[in-house]
């Protein structure tokens, strides 16, 4: 497990990571920079602390999980979209980064 820090839309949340998922943070292999939306659906327990931009603060511990929707829709080659949603500030509740849930379309 390493500690990464993965930036979002409205902050960054700093979480364990394996070196499956660090490899995935990266939207560009050769840039060190990891980010929230690439990942699926972090569990809270991974998450070490989060920064919120509309508080302008960092906080100790997970963010907030909101689902917005499960849509269960194919989105791709073998793949369906299963929930998407928001890590969320607690303090605010303004959006701190986005994840997608997707499972593999058995055949
Ligand atoms: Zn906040």
């Amino acid at each position: 497990m390493t500690e990464i820090q993965l930036a979002g839309s409205g902050g960054w949340v700093n979480a364990d990571l394996n070196d499956e998922q660090v490899t995935k943070s990266k939207l560009v292999p050769n840039i060190e920079k990891h980010f929230l939306s690439s990942l699926e659906k972090l569990d809270t327990a991974k998450m070490l602390k989060y920064f919120c931009k509309q508080c302008d603060s960092e906080f100790e511990g997970p963010t907030q999980l909101q689902i917005e929707e499960q849509p269960n829709e194919v989105v791709a080659d073998g793949l369906i979209l299963i929930e998407r949603g928001q890590y969320t500030c607690h303090k605010c509740n303004s959006i701190i980064g986005e994840y997608r849930v997707f499972q593999k379309k058995d055949e």
